[in-house]
C-alpha cells in the first residue's frame, strides 16, 4: 500500500485507526500482519507448547481428585487436545494470520470446555478443587496466548457462559458454593480480559505511533528529494540548470581528470523569437534541449545543462579533444536535423542551428572552472564569427582559437 493509501485510513495527529474492539483498519491490518507475522507465530507456537504441558499436569491432580473420571481425564487431554493442539503448532504456519487467530481462539476455548466437563461430570468430593484450573486457562488464553482483543472477549464469553452452566446444573453443589465460584469465575474473566485489553491497546497504539514515525519519515525524505530535484532542474527544459553546472564543474575540477566544456548557443534566436512569439521560441528551446538530453544520455562521461537563455553546456570527462571535437559535430549535425524551421534568419538558412565552443581544462595552478567556460565562450565567440553553425576550438596552451582538423 502506497502513503496516500495509508492516509486515507490514518489519522496522523493522533488519532489512530483503532475501532472500539482494537482492530486495525484493513489495509494496516494487513500491514502489520505482513510486518509482524513471523513473531507472532512464534510467539503463539511456545504459548501453546508451554501451555500443552501445564494442560496435562493436570492429570496428575486429577489421579487424586477426580479418581472416577481419571480414564475420562486422560483420554480427553492426552488422546484428545494434545494431538489436536500440536496439529493446530504445526497447521498455524499454513494458513493466514486471520485464520491463525480464529483457529487459536477456537482451539483454546474448546481447551476449556475439557475440564469444565470433568468437574462438572465427577462426583468425587474432592473433585471441587480442581475449580481452579479453569481460572488458569482464562487467564492463559488472555494473557499468555493473548488472543487479540476480539477473540480475547469471545473466548473469555464463552468459557464465562460454559462455566455458569455447568455451575447451574451441578446436581450436588450448594448454594454458597455455587454462589463462590460463580464470584470466581466472574472475577477471572473480568481481570484477564482487562489484562489482555491493556496488553493488546499498548500494542496497536505502538505500532500505530511508529508507522506515523516511519510515514513522516519518508514524507520529509520526500519534500528533500523533491526540493533538490527542483533547485538542480531548469523549469523550461527540465534540463540540469547553471546551479548544477557548477556542481558538476567543481566536482571535475576536484577530481583533476581530463575534461572539455562545449558552450552551445542557438544562431539568430532573437529574430527567431520576434517573428514567431515567445512560446514559439520556449517551444524551440525544449526541442533543442531534449536533443541534447538525448545526446548526453548516449554519450559516456557527457553532461548537459542549460547554461541560460539559448545557451546551454556539455561538459565531457575523460576524452580527449578529437572525441569532444566529435562531440560537437554530432550536436551541429542533430540540430540541424529536427529542421526547426526559422523563417527570419539573415542568412537565409531557413532552420535553427547552433554554434559551438569547445575548450579543454588545463591543470595548471590556474586553471579554474570559470577559466574553461571563459575558453569555451572565447570559441563560441570565434564560431558564431566565422558565420555559425558550426564549432572552434580553443588551444589553452597558446590562448587562441586551435586549427581543427
Ligand atoms: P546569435 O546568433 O549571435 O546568438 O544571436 P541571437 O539572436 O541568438 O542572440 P541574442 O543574445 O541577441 O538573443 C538571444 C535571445 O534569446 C534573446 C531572448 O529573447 C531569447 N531568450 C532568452 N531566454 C529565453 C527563453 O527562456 N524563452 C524564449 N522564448 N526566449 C528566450
Ligand atoms: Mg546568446
Ligand atoms: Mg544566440
Amino acid at each position: 500500500m502506497n502513503r496516500a493509501g495509508l492516509e486515507e485510513h490514518f489519522d496522523l495527529k493522533g488519532r489512530p485507526a483503532l475501532d472500539r474492539l482494537l482492530r486495525f483498519e484493513a489495509p494496516i491490518a494487513a500491514r502489520y500482519d505482513a510486518e509482524h507475522s513471523a513473531e507472532r507465530l512464534a510467539d503463539l507456537r511456545s504459548a501453546i507448547l508451554v501451555g500443552l504441558v501445564f494442560y496435562n499436569l493436570y492429570n496428575i491432580t486429577s489421579f487424586a481428585l477426580l479418581p472416577d473420571t481419571i480414564g475420562l481425564s486422560l483420554i480427553l487431554r492426552l488422546g484428545m487436545v494434545t494431538p489436536l493442539a500440536l496439529a493446530l503448532v504445526w497447521a498455524i504456519g499454513r494458513i493466514s494470520p486471520l485464520w491463525t487467530e480464529r483457529f487459536v481462539a477456537a482451539a483454546v476455548f474448546g481447551t476449556y470446555v475439557v475440564p469444565v466437563f470433568l468437574f462438572w461430570n465427577s462426583h468425587s468430593p474432592l473433585g471441587l478443587f480442581t475449580f481452579g484450573e479453569l481460572s488458569l486457562t482464562i487467564i492463559f488464553a488472555n494473557m499468555l496466548l493473548t488472543l487479540r482483543f476480539f477473540y480475547a472477549i469471545l473466548f473469555t464469553s464463552g468459557a464465562l457462559a460454559v462455566t455458569l452452566l455447568a455451575i447451574a446444573s451441578k446436581s450436588d453443589l450448594g448454594t454458597p458454593l455455587a454462589f463462590a465460584f460463580t464470584v470466581q469465575v466472574l472475577t477471572a474473566c473480568a481481570f484477564a480480559l482487562y489484562a489482555n485489553y491493556r496488553e493488546e491497546r499498548r500494542r496497536s497504539l505502538d505500532y500505530l505511533a511508529t508507522l506515523s514515525a516511519r510515514l513522516e519519515a519518508s514524507g520529509a525524505h520526500e519534500a528533500t528529494r523533491t526540493y533538490r530535484y527542483l533547485s538542480l532542474t531548469d523549469a523550461l527544459t527540465q534540463l540540469p540548470n547553471r546551479r548544477s553546472l557548477t556542481d558538476q564543474l567543481e566536482k571535475a575540477f576536484g577530481q583533476r581528470r581530463p575534461l572539455a566544456a562545449l558552450m552551445i548557443d542557438i544562431d539568430h534566436f532573437k529574430s527567431y523569437n520576434d517573428t514567431l512569439g515567445h512560446p514559439a521560441g520556449d517551444d524551440c528551446l525544449r526541442r533543442v534541449a531534449d536533443c541534447f538530453a538525448r545526446i548526453a544520455a548516449n554519450t559516456d562521461g557527457a553532461f548537459c545543462a542549460r547554461f541560460g537563455g539559448e545557451e546551454f553546456t556539455f561538459l565531457l570527462q575523460d576524452r580527449g579533444e578529437l572525441v569532444a571535437a566529435r562531440l560537437a559535430r554530432l550536436i551541429l549535425r542533430d540540430v540541424t536535423n529536427l529542421a526547426i524551421v526559422h523563417p527570419a534568419r539573415s542568412d537565409g538558412l531557413g532552420i535553427v542551428t547552433v554554434s559551438i565552443g569547445v575548450a579543454r581544462a588545463s591543470w595548471g595552478a590556474t586553471g579554474s572552472p570559470q577559466d574553461l567556460l571563459h575558453a569555451a565562450d572565447a570559441a563560441l565567440y570565434i564560431a558564431k564569427r566565422r558565420g555559425r553553425n558550426q564549432f572552434s576550438l580553443w588551444d589553452s596552451q597558446a590562448e587562441q582559437p586551435a586549427v581543427v582538423i
